[in-house]
């Protein structure tokens, strides 16, 4: 028997989820459970021999679906000589509670429950998958990963808000920083690549999505980060605004009626790309229209690269100039138009972009994209979900070594 860790992501209405082979570190397989609590709930897992999707979920809530998958990967658990013998779950906000990833107990969940209110929309969701894991895996260990964890070695200077000091002190007002699980991983995979340990780099990691994020990376750990208290600041996003003049929140209010709640969701679901575009969040459809003549998705490419190249260039700052710039996630690891738009910007620091390289290096692939050594630019592909089964491993395996003995392994 072989142990496995399984990694899970629950959001208010979909769970994503992996195994993960923790000695050779291979993604045994992983699926996603969407529309769950709906009549349309489904179930995809994708296999190494095909995909295959689960219905007639109707009224099945984070329980139910986490049951049905482990009773769906039984069989295959089975033939294959698996067992999991933890659980890694992804959670968002672990505040100033949280420095690194962590063991949960009665004690860990109540610090999260503390740090909801910083994260209304998902560390709710993320406990309801904690807690339905734990019921249908009791008898295994579950960590919990933090996207905030990774920035927590930011200093004062880069982590408070120049606002009062109370706001901070009683409220929890600061930067904290998301992303962290990508950051971590691809700043550790570029070092790796140039073949150079990490303490000795400068680095800058972008993290570009449908969220996107910039973490400065100095002797191995996040000195600075362009997200903040919550995933809305910093750089333009899909459907998110970045940064902007907080007094546009009452000017808009006073000029529509608009209420808080109201302006809030515009600024994090009509703003961004989509707003600026009134097309779409997506880059590729905007590459696409911008290509065919579209004003305005062309418009929203100048201003996401522009702010983009900007705040790349402002992280020079905590670091003392820019060794290595790192490009991840979906628009970082597929759009060379976009990297190319960025190191044009960019060549006063020294990059000197490689055309073909920058070309060719998509889908998957992963290298240097510039002619020049230092600064580089290189496009590492992140593995989120890997860091969380690395962590669950290492921890399932110090708090309770028995539970990682094969033998002892329970299994689905
Ligand atoms: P993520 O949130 O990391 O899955 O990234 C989603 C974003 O990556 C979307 O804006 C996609 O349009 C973008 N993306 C994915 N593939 C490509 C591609 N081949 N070219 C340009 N953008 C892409």
């Amino acid at each position: 028997m072989s142990s496995a860790v399984l990694v899970l992501n629950c959001g208010s209405s979909s769970v994503k989820f992996a195994l993960y082979d923790p000695e050779s570190q291979e993604r045994l397989l992983n699926g996603l459970a969407e529309r769950v609590g709906t009549p349309n709930a489904s179930i995809t897992i994708k296999y190494a021999s095909g995909p295959r999707t689960i219905e007639d979920l109707a009224g099945t809530d984070h329980k139910g679906v986490l049951a049905t998958v482990l009773d769906e990967l039984g069989d295959w658990m089975t033939e294959n000589g698996v067992t999991i013998s933890s659980v890694g779950h992804r959670l968002v906000h672990g505040a100033e509670e949280f420095a690194e990833s962590a063991l949960i107990t009665e004690e860990t969940l109540d610090a999260v429950r503390r740090c909801s209110p910083l994260a209304p929309l998902h560390n709710p969701a993320n406990i309801a998958g904690v807690e339905a894991a734990q019921a249908v895996l009791p008898d295994v260990p579950h960590v919990g990963v933090f996207d905030t964890a990774f920035h927590q070695t930011m200093p004062q200077v880069a982590y408070r808000y120049a606002v009062p000091t109370e706001w901070y002190a009683d409220l929890g007002v600061r930067r904290y920083g998301f992303h962290g699980t990508s950051h971590l991983y691809v700043s550790g995979a570029a070092a790796d690549m140039l073949g150079k340990p990490l303490e000795d780099l400068k680095m800058v990691t972008a993290h570009l999505g449908n969220g996107s994020s910039l973490a400065a990376i100095r002797d191995g750990v996040s000195v600075d980060t362009s997200m903040g208290l919550t995933p809305l600041e910093g750089l333009v996003m899909g459907t998110r605004s970045g940064d902007l003049d907080p007094g546009i929140l009452a000017y808009i209010a006073g000029r529509t009626g608009a209420d808080v709640d109201s302006i809030t969701n515009d600024l994090n679901k009509r703003s961004g790309l989509l707003g600026l575009s009134e097309l779409s969040n997506d880059m590729r459809e905007l590459e696409a229209a911008a290509a065919d003549g579209h004003e305005q998705a062309a418009l929203a490419l100048e201003v996401f690269t522009y702010r983009l190249a900007k705040y790349i260039a402002a992280l020079a700052v905590p670091l003392g100039g820019i060794d290595v710039l790192v490009f991840t996630g979906g628009i970082g690891e597929n759009s060379h138009g976009t990297r190319a738009k960025v190191l044009d910007h960019l060549a006063f620091l020294g990059f000197e972009l490689d055309p073909e390289a920058n070309d060719r290096t998509i889908r998957g692939q992963g290298g240097p994209i510039t002619r020049s050594e230092r600064p580089v630019a290189l496009v590492v592909p992140t593995d989120e979900e890997l860091v969380i089964a690395r962590d669950a491993h290492r921890l399932a395996a110090t708090a309770n070594p028995d539970q990682t003995n094969p033998d002892k392994e329970v299994s689905a």
